[in-house]
């Protein structure tokens, strides 16, 4: 194993065009892998670095956390996946030995805390531009390359039916919206259940929802083709932002057992605490920037056990929740193919980010050849 050259769109400077590199990247060290990118999608967040709308990510650096591929090298002790296997990736690497991690809570594992960004676990990263500075892997992925190293543990095996380009969803936008559902809110038989938003995220929600049996289930969207879309994969009633805007909590049989907000509108999570029943869950996916100061009723959370509850990446435990997702869309349980609207190589991510902003569809996949 040595190093080898990949092409990368580097992130040199916010608000500025992609810089189009060939960047040296590193042989995978213990407990990494090697990965051949086959599809990366063009989510939110990765757009809002590129243009400066968030900055919390270390410049310069390779950003796309949305990716699916081919292991093409594993390093030293690395015995989940091997060479040639068709596998996920998520953002979050569970070390698997700290405390939380045994206690069932990996997406906030300590070592991942302790981490930072645009580095692997070890504090490196594992690419170099010509002039021999490092360059940062973006949410600790750096997908928006022909190759990458992540650590083992970020990465499950897919059944190879599963084509790389649905795949590459399940790491984010699906896991984010399945992961409030099953890891977050443990929906049950029959619980009512409310999504805000019904983009990506949210529509994945529904689809788990629909999973766990969860009735009835209501979406909600200001986008009236979303509304047809979310009962399109689930939900038995949609409603208009201002419909829902004008719902007292006495119209749904003493409140929701659970909301999934992944709007994204802050203030909405006064009005979903409002109509939540006792001991009820609101999850909030929806990760906007905001000023707004959140008014949370105190003393009514404990006198009626309402719960209120943040969620990162689905709290996704990525070799059992991936590779669950992947199976459930081999037998046809989970419609992702709505997703996906456009393909794109990478040199044309900057044209990705245009669709994105002008709303084209769900997702734009940058893809790489077969
Ligand atoms: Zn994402
Ligand atoms: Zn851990």
């Amino acid at each position: 194993m040595n190093e080898m050259i990949t092409n990368a769109a580097v992130l040199r400077e916010a608000k500025k065009p992609l810089s189009f590199e060939e960047l040296t990247i590193d042989a995978p060290r213990a407990g990494e892998v090697r990965i051949q990118l086959k599809s990366c999608g063009v989510c939110h967040t990765d757009y809002s670095l590129a243009k400066g709308i968030l900055d919390h990510q270390p410049i310069p650096s390779v950003l796309g956390h949305e990716g699916s591929g081919i292991v093409i090298d594993v390093g030293p002790g690395v015995s989940n996946v091997n060479k040639g296997d068709h596998v996920v990736m998520a953002p979050i690497a569970p070390c698997g030995q700290c405390g939380r991690c045994m206690n069932q809570e990996g997406a906030y594992c300590e070592r991942e805390e302790k981490r930072g960004w645009g580095i692997l676990p070890d504090g490196r990263t594992p690419l170099t531009d010509k002039d021999g500075n490092g360059v940062a892997i973006g949410f600790n992925t750096g997908f928006y390359s022909d190759y990458a190293v992540v650590p083992s543990t970020a990465v499950a095996k897919i059944p190879k039916d599963v084509p790389f380009e649905i795949a590459s969803l399940l790491g984010c936008a699906v896991v984010s919206g399945y992961g409030a559902i099953v890891n977050t809110a443990q929906v049950q038989v029959s619980q009512s259940t409310l999504v805000l938003g019904l983009g990506g995220v949210g529509l994945s929600a529904v689809m788990a929802a629909k999973l766990r049996g969860a009735y009835p289930i209501i979406g909600v969207d200001t986008n009236k083709e979303r509304l047809e879309l979310g009962k399109e994969v689930g939900c038995d009633q949609v409603m208009t932002a201002e419909e829902f805007n004008n719902i007292k909590i006495t119209d749904f049989n003493g409140g929701f057992d659970v909301i999934i907000e992944a709007s994204g509108a802050v203030p909405v999570i006064e009005k979903c605490m409002s109509l939540l029943r006792r001991h009820g869950i609101c999850v909030y996916v929806g990760a906007a920037e905001s000023t707004y100061e959140l008014k949370v009723p105190h003393l009514e959370l404990v006198a009626t056990g309402k719960r209120l509850c943040g969620c990162l990446t689905g709290e996704v435990r990525p070799a059992l929740d991936l590779s669950n997702l992947a199976k459930l869309y081999s037998a046809g349980r989970l419609p992702l193919d709505i997703f996906i609207s456009k393909r794109r190589p990478l040199d044309e991510l900057e044209l990705a980010f245009d669709d994105l902003e002008k709303g084209i569809g769900l997702r734009t996949l940058i893809t790489w050849p077969k």
